[in-house]
């Protein structure tokens, strides 16, 4: 009897060795790619992520990772032969209790804390899955009761253009960057950089429901309770159109109740085709608003064409030099290749000459290092990660209409503004207001007075928040 229950202890204690190998494997790539503990937004990133991030993002690490992976491996298999070992071994309990008793005050200082955190970090990402299963369907019966002060009788056309993981301080037309990464949106006019303006997340599946609804940090969850941006176009009689690449967000199977409230759906298979699909909608549309999502700038920055390869080496094009600006120069060749397609976004409206604005927004920023590069990786998100651009482009047309909105637009370009900003100032971009329990005046660029806001940050487990001024 007491040699079965040996077994049995003997047993679960190689079971939990596996599982704690496992654990080891996956907090040990993060650990040494990202010098941080596994989160779980990462762990829902990977979830939810399409096989193009899974596949560069796995490639990466395990360039690095490998030959810790080898001797964590090396590790859990001597213990494991430790206690195969005592299983056949005809020692005393006591002698094998005691080899087990070392077998785990070994492992202790190894697993304890990692997998505490682990541990919390699984009990969010459940969490967050749950959420999405159990709630999305949650805004069916919401309304904005949405309606527009005036009405042009000209056709329109508003678009909310999403950028993913461009950051401030390396577009040129932010007039301190050395190296010229926006020359084609230097030349538009009436295009407005905001200087001081920061995302309120750093992972996209964080950002984009902040972005599309009227929640913020402190209210997240209750963004299944409402219907996106959309809806509120909707209401104030505006075709709708979500144009986005396909390995986008809004495209996954966790995440595309967010795009149930739009009347259109195009999904590409590249960036470039994003500004032609906004050119056949806003030839057939008078009243047209537009959200368009790229794939833009996420890492491992591949996202360009050849001759966007300007400095060198680059990671992707000269994988085998050695230098701490492979990953800079491939992440500033990639948004030379965003300037060139938000260009031609802007360029599609202009051409239509007609009442057009444009509102810019990336989802977050990134961080890039010689070993270390991404977004959301951390409790402790850099300023790179957050200060991101917000740029507005509108039609001389749209000037015409509206311009006491254009003059406190410019007037506002240098003042602290967040993603809070985003919902409330791309609906009065439009000159819509929704119901009076729902509006909240001082929080868009386009008004004349902008109220104090506390700028915050959500997240990887999506609940935590940091304060950022
Ligand atoms: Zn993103």
């Amino acid at each position: 009897m007491k040699h079965k229950s040996a077994i049995v202890l003997l047993t679960c204690l190689l079971i939990g060795l596996v599982l704690a190998c496992f654990a080891s494997l996956i907090e040990i790539t993060t650990l040494v790619s990202y010098e941080n503990w596994f989160t779980s937004g990462e762990m829902f990133a990977w979830v939810t992520a399409n096989p193009y991030e899974v596949g560069d993002i796995a490639d990466y690490c395990l360039r690095y990772v490998w030959p810790y992976w080898v001797l964590c491996l090396l590790l859990y298999l001597a213990l494991g032969v430790l206690i195969g070992w005592l299983v056949v071994k005809r020692a005393s309990l006591l002698t094998r209790m005691l080899s087990v008793g070392i077998v785990c005050l070994l492992l202790l200082p190894f697993i304890l804390p990692v997998r505490n955190s682990l541990l919390r970090e699984i009990v969010c990402v459940i969490r967050q899955v749950h959420n999405i299963e159990k709630h999305q369907n949650d805004n069916i019966c919401f309304k904005y009761d949405a309606n527009r002060q005036d009405s042009l009788d000209a056709k329109e056309i508003y678009v909310l253009s999403l950028g993913e993981s461009v950051r401030y301080s390396n577009i040129s037309l932010n007039g301190v960057y050395q190296r010229i990464t926006t020359p084609l949106l230097a030349e538009q006019s009436n295009l407005y950089l905001y200087s001081d303006y920061y995302a309120n997340a750093t992972l996209t599946q964080h950002a984009l429901p902040m972005l599309l609804t009227d929640v913020a940090c402190n209210n997240f969850v209750q963004h299944f309770n409402r219907k996106t941006i959309a809806a509120a176009f909707q209401e104030a009689g505006f075709t709708t159109a979500l144009i986005s690449h396909r390995a986008q967000l809004m495209n996954n199977g966790y995440h595309d109740y967010l795009a149930k409230d739009f009347d259109t759906l195009i999904f590409v298979k590249h960036d470039s085709l994003i500004a032609p699909e906004l050119a056949n909608l806003a030839k057939k549309n008078e009243k047209l608003f537009a959200v368009t999502h790229y794939l833009g700038n996420h890492m491992f920055y591949t996202n360009r064409t050849e001759d966007c390869l300007v400095w060198r080496p680059d990671y992707n094009a000269d994988p085998k030099t050695k230098s701490d600006s492979l990953f800079l120069n491939a992440y500033d060749n990639s948004l030379l290749y965003t300037d060139r397609l938000l260009n031609k976004e802007i360029e599609t409206l202009r051409q239509m000459h007609k009442a057009a604005a444009w509102f810019f927004v990336s989802d977050h920023g990134e961080y890039i290092s010689p070993k270390v590069s991404g977004h959301g990786h951390t409790y402790h998100p850099t300023k790179e990660e957050y200060h991101v651009p917000l740029m507005v482009w509108y039609s001389d047309e749209y000037k015409e209409a509206y311009p006491e909105k254009v003059a406190n637009l410019i007037k506002h370009k240098d003042e602290p503004v967040c993603a809070d900003h985003v919902f409330w100032s791309v609906l009065d971009m439009a000159n819509i207001r929704i119901d009076s329990t729902l509006q909240q005046d001082g929080l868009s660029v386009f008004e004349d007075t902008l109220l104090p806001h506390r700028r915050t940050l959500l997240l990887p487990d999506g609940k935590s928040i940091m304060t950022l001024d």
